[in-house]
């Protein structure tokens, strides 16, 4: 067990990457806070199967973007757990338009929710971590558009290439608590923030011939490296983004 004795929040918990994350994250021995929105959103199905080994789970409602929730997370996680360890901020959206035609308070949103939650949570672990006085580690889930640009997805682009900087910022600012940050960049993931992709086969295909491993990623290959960065054989690790997407990045378009 490779996260044995440490308390771990995993954002956007419910469903995905998250989900991915938090399960493996308690097979691995932590005990795990699933956050989760709300209303339409369940925690139930993470919970379900982390109890069905044996593994230690809390579920907590709180949406990333809003100061009071995040820090919630955070108070919650410490009340039942008694410290925080690992942090990773999952939780994310997505909306694809035209440049010309977005709107602001959609992509105010997207900002809110996947550049502004991820400075609220870990700046409140941050502070978490600190009065522990044992390190910590904060893993963000970016994208390959952290560096990627993806024509009618610029806030998304955008909020990611935010989540770079603010990962390679408190890096540097957080290595003297010995709390380390890091990115993991994935591909293309098999999820439900890809459901416009898989239900059109012709955007699948055309997809599939950008990434030279041919197929999607699945959700359980991100939570691998998740476990690796929140685990101590990671303790020199810090300022830096992971990718993980089949070789994307790479692909020259002309093989
Ligand atoms: P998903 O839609 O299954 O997961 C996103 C999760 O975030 C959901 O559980 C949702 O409820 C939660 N969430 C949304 N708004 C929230 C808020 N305000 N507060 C708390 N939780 C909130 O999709 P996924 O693919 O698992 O995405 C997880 C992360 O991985 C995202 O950050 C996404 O950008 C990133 N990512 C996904 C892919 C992919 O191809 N699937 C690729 C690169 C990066």
């Amino acid at each position: 067990m490779r996260l044995k004795n440490t308390v771990a929040i995993v954002t956007g918990a419910s469903s995905g990457i998250g989900q991915a994350i938090a399960i493996r994250f308690a097979r691995e021995g932590a005990a795990v806070v699933v956050d989760y929105v709300g209303d339409a959103d369940t925690p139930a199905a993470t919970e379900m199967q982390i109890a069905s080994f044996g593994g230690r789970s809390i579920a907590v409602a709180a949406d990333v973007s809003k100061p009071e929730e995040a820090q919630n997370l955070i108070d919650r996680a410490v009340a039942a757990f008694g410290r925080l360890d690992i942090v990773v901020n999952n939780a994310g959206i997505e909306k694809k338009c035209d440049f010309v035609d977005y709107p602001l308070d959609e992509w105010q949103k997207i900002l809110a929710v996947n550049l502004v939650g991820p400075f609220l949570v870990s700046q409140a672990a941050a502070r978490q971590m600190i009065v522990q006085g044992q390190g910590g580690r904060l893993i963000n889930i970016s994208s390959v558009h952290e560096d990627l640009p993806m024509p009618t997805n610029s806030a998304y682009c955008s909020s990611k290439g935010g989540l770079r900087m603010l990962m390679r910022t408190i890096a540097v600012e957080l290595a003297k608590h010995r709390i380390t940050v890091n990115n993991i960049g994935p591909g293309a993931v098999f999820t439900p923030i890809d459901a416009d992709v898989e239900a059109k086969p012709e955007m699948e295909k055309a997809l599939m011939a950008e990434i030279p491993l041919n197929r999607w990623g699945k959700p359980e290959e991100i939570a691998g490296l998740a476990v690796f960065l929140a685990s101590d054989e990671a303790a020199y690790i810090t300022g830096s983004t992971y990718f993980i997407d089949g070789g994307m990045l790479r692909q020259s378009g002309s093989y």
